[in-house]
C-alpha cells in the first residue's frame, strides 16, 4: 500500500509531516565531475523509472553543484537532507577500500536511501575492458538505472532480467521489467499507465 493511500483520509498537514519523515530529498546535487554526458544519462535514468511508473513523484530535481574532491570520502558519513548527492569517484579515493570492505565485492556504484549515489568511474570503465558492456554509456546507464533504483529504495531481485539484479548476467539484457515494476509500485506511487521498459531501452 502506498503511504498517500494510507493518509488519504488526514488532514493535509499529516500528509506534508509523513512526506518529511519519508526524508525524501528536494534536490539532488551532482559532482561536477561528471561529464555532460554523464549528467544526461543520470537523468535519462531518472527519466526511465518515472514513465515506468507513470508518476512524476519522484522528479527530483538534478543540479550540478559541489566538489568531492573538497571532502574526499565525505560520502561515508553524509546523513539524509534536504539534498541528495551523486558522486563520482576513483577507486583510489580513500573512502573506496571502506564500501569494498562493507560490501565484501569490487562496486562499480553504490547508493544510499534517498542520501547518495556513488559511481566509482574506473569500474565502470572496467566492465567495458572485460566487455561485459560495449562502450562507457551503456555501462554507466546501467549502473545508474541500478543505483538509482536503489536510492528510490528497492533492493535487489533474483532475476537476471531485472536492472536490480545483484549480478550482471552475460548477454542478458537487463531493464525495469514487470516484477520490478510491481516492487517499485508496493512502495511507491504509480499511475495507471506504468508499464516495465524492456523493450524501449538497449
Ligand atoms: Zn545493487
Amino acid at each position: 500500500m502506498s503511504l498517500t493511500k494510507l493518509v488519504n483520509s488526514l488532514p493535509i498537514v499529516s500528509v506534508l509531516a509523513l512526506a518529511a519523515c519519508q526524508g525524501r530529498p528536494e534536490k539532488i546535487l551532482l559532482d561536477y565531475k561528471f561529464s555532460q554526458q554523464e549528467v544526461n544519462l543520470i537523468a535519462e535514468a531518472q527519466r526511465e523509472w518515472q514513465e515506468a511508473a507513470d508518476s512524476s513523484e519522484m522528479d527530483i530535481l538534478l543540479s550540478l553543484g559541489f566538489n568531492s574532491d573538497e571532502k574526499p570520502s565525505g560520502f561515508l558519513d553524509q546523513k539524509r537532507g534536504s539534498e541528495a548527492i551523486i558522486y563520482k569517484i576513483e577507486s583510489s579515493n580513500p573512502g573506496y577500500a571502506t564500501l569494498k570492505e562493507e560490501s565484501g565485492s569490487d562496486l562499480v556504484g553504490v547508493s544510499k536511501v534517498f542520501t547518495n549515489i556513488i559511481f566509482v568511474e574506473d569500474k565502470i570503465k572496467e566492465l567495458v575492458e572485460k566487455g561485459v558492456y560495449t562502450d562507457y554509456g551503456g555501462a554507466f546507464y546501467r549502473t545508474a538505472l541500478h543505483e538509482y533504483g536503489h536510492f528510490l529504495g528497492l533492493d535487489h531481485l533474483a532475476s537476471s532480467r531485472s536492472v536490480m539484479a545483484n549480478l550482471i548476467y552475460e548477454g542478458v539484457e537487463t531493464c525495469i521489467d514487470p516484477e520490478t515494476l510491481e516492487y517499485y509500485c508496493s512502495i511507491n506511487e504509480c499511475g495507471s499507465n506504468r508499464h516495465a521498459t524492456c523493450t524501449s531501452k538497449k
